[in-house]
């Protein structure tokens, strides 16, 4: 039986690629179902039904243990290969509300109601989340089909509700990992990926800090409201949610060092409803992006401080009460994980890898995967863009116009992008698994 070397300087991963990537095509037809059937948040059920039907078409002999709603529709498909090191690939599934405006003929038209708001909305795969699934089915099926050159285990997770943040905690809360419950094994490394506004057939990796973190509160004032004409007889909460919007804007310019990267922004502020009513509360939703745990605890520090003090010095009857909304961890990859992950990319992908220097101020919830176990992760991009779009726009000088994730415009090329992401994920994952006797 052929084996990998120890090293993997030895492991050609052209072969075993070449040998045992199947046919795309079929996976094609499926992404497009995918990107035509999108569901929102904590709603995937059918999305996540699909792909349980089609792991359990790659593996009619039971070669891959599945086990279905964790942490509501996430699954995994736990393929055991001797022994050796055990690794964990992740994709997310869901798809967001935005009405979809690329004029593909496999664009979206579907509507969900969201249960946040009971609204019927349009849904699209805005995200590309539909490239992460599809390409985690055929990298499984590539492994599966490789059996016999690598030695260990590999899970393949599909995760729901990440543009939430609630998705990969969701799946660990809910017993992911207990023996008694959905019984995953503890992975030696979890691994992601997403598809990314770059020329399509690239990828990107990155040390340290890749997506930072993002933490959303609702900050509620309490005034003490009456009539328009008689501010002195009131306490007028708009007044007070200025100075505090104004007052957020020092943390970042006088409180963080400048060369660290933060952000933050209010995106709602509301209080009344006519013109001669002093109202007697304001409500503001206030998004925060950092980089480090450091400054993002001052961060959150000096939110707190900047509110109690102006409804202090602004005599408000009672504290404002400060909510959070939701949280994204940073996503900040290992050193030695990524070095390796990217010395084999290097040598797969070669001219068609390259680096991102700094963090990016998205934000993935992916790392509570591995963190909940305390063990080290690695996250890479991969590009979408076809060609004559990206020579086009790079000749204009307009790299920055390219419609990217979330966009109504947003939208990938199927290939070369579905082959980088699927074998990207099989670079990665062989990278790790071995005879068993390597790290
Ligand atoms: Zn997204
Ligand atoms: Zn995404």
């Amino acid at each position: 039986m052929a084996r990998l070397g120890n090293s993997t300087a030895t492991i050609q991963f052209q072969d075993i690629l070449g040998q045992n990537r199947p046919d795309l095509s079929s996976y094609e037809e499926l992404y497009k179902h995918f990107h035509q059937n999108p569901e929102i948040s904590t709603l995937e059920e059918n999305t996540s039904t699909k792909i349980e039907s089609r792991l359990r078409s790659i593996s009619p002999h039971g070669e891959l243990d599945i086990r279905t709603k964790i942490g509501g529709h996430g699954l995994i498909a736990i393929c055991k290969n001797g022994s050796g090191p055990t690794v964990l690939l992740r994709a997310d599934m869901d798809g967001m509300p935005v009405s979809e405006k690329t004029g593909l003929s496999y664009a979206s038209s579907k509507t969900q109601k969201d249960d946040l708001d009971g609204q019927v909305k349009q849904v699209m795969h805005a995200c590309g989340h539909d490239f992460h699934i599809t390409s985690l089915l055929a990298a499984a099926e590539t492994m599966l089909a490789a059996r016999k050159v690598w030695s260990g285990t590999v899970i393949f997770l599909f995760q729901p509700a990440e543009e939430r943040g609630s998705g990969a905690r969701d799946m660990v809360n809910d017993g992911l990992y207990d023996p008694n419950r959905h019984a995953c094994p503890v992975p030696d490394i979890c691994m992601a990926q997403h598809v990314y506004p770059e020329l399509a057939g690239s990828v990107q990796t990155k040390f340290g800090p890749f997506f930072s973190a993002a933490d959303s509160y609702r900050i509620t004032i309490y005034g003490s409201g009456g009539h328009g004409s008689m501010p002195h007889r009131c306490i007028d909460p708009v007044v007070v949610a200025c100075h505090v919007v104004i007052r957020f804007q020092t943390i970042v310019s006088r409180e963080i060092p400048p060369d660290e990267t933060a952000v933050i922004t209010v995106g709602s502020i509301q209080s009344g409803d006519t013109v001669n009513v002093i109202s007697d509360e304001a409500i503001l939703q206030v998004n925060i992006r950092s980089v480090s745990e450091k400054w993002r605890k001052t961060i959150l520090d000096s939110i707190k401080r900047i509110v109690d003090g102006e409804c202090g010095i602004s005599r408000c009857p009672k504290p404002a009460t400060i909510e959070k909304l939701n949280d994204y961890p940073l996503t900040d990859n290992d050193e030695e994980a990524t070095e390796r992950i990217e010395e084999s990319f290097v040598r797969y992908f070669s001219h068609c890898h390259g680096t991102i220097d700094k963090a990016l101020l998205a934000s993935e919830d992916f790392s509570h995967l591995a963190t909940a176990v305390g063990k080290p992760y690695v996250y890479w991009t991969f590009g979408g863009i076809d060609r004559e779009t990206w020579d086009m726009h790079d000749k204009a000088n307009t790299l920055d116009q390219i419609s990217v994730n979330h966009s109504p415009f947003f939208k990938p090329a199927i290939q070369p992008t579905l082959q980088t992401g699927v074998d990207a994920l099989v670079v990665a994952a062989l990278t790790y698994v071995g005879t068993g006797s390597h790290r």
